[in-house]
């Protein structure tokens, strides 16, 4: 085996129906992993089954016992369950001052908590198999601020703090638990915003070096990386893949 051979090993990807999720799943794929993927619209989940030969699985993540079912039936359909990548999400975009109590909750619920009960839901099957992987999905709202995503960055930067407390918890179980920080990518998600917020892709293209917006594509590798043997010492952290966004001075 490869340090980066998925061969045997199984995966669930949150939110693997379209974007980045779908990225991540592909590179998974090719390296040879089986994959369940988890979302809530029934025709985006076959059409990305039918693209990945994946098995699509329907849950709304943020009921909590939908998404411990979800974790479950993913176990139990693909044999074991190696890895999870919690990366279903999605942002409220108002000022601080207009958001509401319950678009507050939706957005954690969706975006931190359900991460959480995802892991939670996994520990018991890769404690049981020796091992085992999550990927959690933040942001550049990680690290950075922005005023009209204040619950979107909340979520993002609880990501990578509890990234930190479940890969010191589960270290001696032997499962590895890391952030990914996506910069800005091409997806449902970004063009919603691109039509909300005035400038934003002109501000995109000028402060990434790359100067492009990333494609779901462009996190296939960090997907395996992180999936696979060749991270075994690798926990904990929290990856930027942002094309140097936030590098920039
Ligand atoms: P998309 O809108 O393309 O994908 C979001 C995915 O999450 C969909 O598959 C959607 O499926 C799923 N989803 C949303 N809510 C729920 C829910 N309640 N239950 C189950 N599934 C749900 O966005 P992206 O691909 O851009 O975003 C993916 C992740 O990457 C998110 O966590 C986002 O915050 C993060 N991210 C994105 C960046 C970008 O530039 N695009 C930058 C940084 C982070 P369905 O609609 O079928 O439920």
């Amino acid at each position: 085996m490869t340090l980066f051979d998925l061969n045997g090993k199984t995966a669930l990807v949150t939110g693997g129906n379209g974007g980045i999720g779908l990225g991540m799943a592909q590179g998974l794929v090719q390296a040879g992993a089986r994959v369940a993927i988890a979302g809530r619209d029934p025709a985006k989940n076959a059409h990305a089954a039918k693209a990945l030969d994946a098995i699509a699985l329907e849950a709304d993540l943020k009921d909590e016992k939908a998404c411990r079912a979800l974790v479950d039936e993913a176990a139990r359909r693909l044999g074991r369950l190696d890895i999870l990548i919690n990366n279903a999400g999605i942002n409220v975009r108002k000022q601080p001052q207009e958001f509401t109590l319950d678009e507050w909750r939706l957005v954690m619920d969706t975006n931190l908590t359900s991460a959480f009960v995802a892991a939670q839901t996994a520990y018991p099957h890769m404690k049981k198999a020796g091992g085992g992987k999550i990927i959690n999905i933040g942001s550049m709202m990680s690290i950075f601020g922005a005023s009209f995503t204040t619950a979107y960055a909340a979520s993002k930067g609880g990501i990578v703090q509890m990234t930190r407390a479940l890969a010191t918890a589960w270290a001696r179980d032997n499962i590895q638990v890391n952030a990914v920080l996506p910069g800005w990518i091409d997806t449902a998600l970004t063009r919603g915003a691109r039509a909300d917020v005035k400038g934003l892709h002109e501000n995109v293209l000028r402060r990434t070096p790359t100067g492009r917006w990333g494609e779901p594509a462009d996190l296939s590798g960090i997907a395996v990386f992180l999936s696979s043997k060749a991270s075994d010492f690798v926990t904990g952290t929290a990856i930027p893949v942002d094309g140097g966004y936030s590098v920039q001075g």
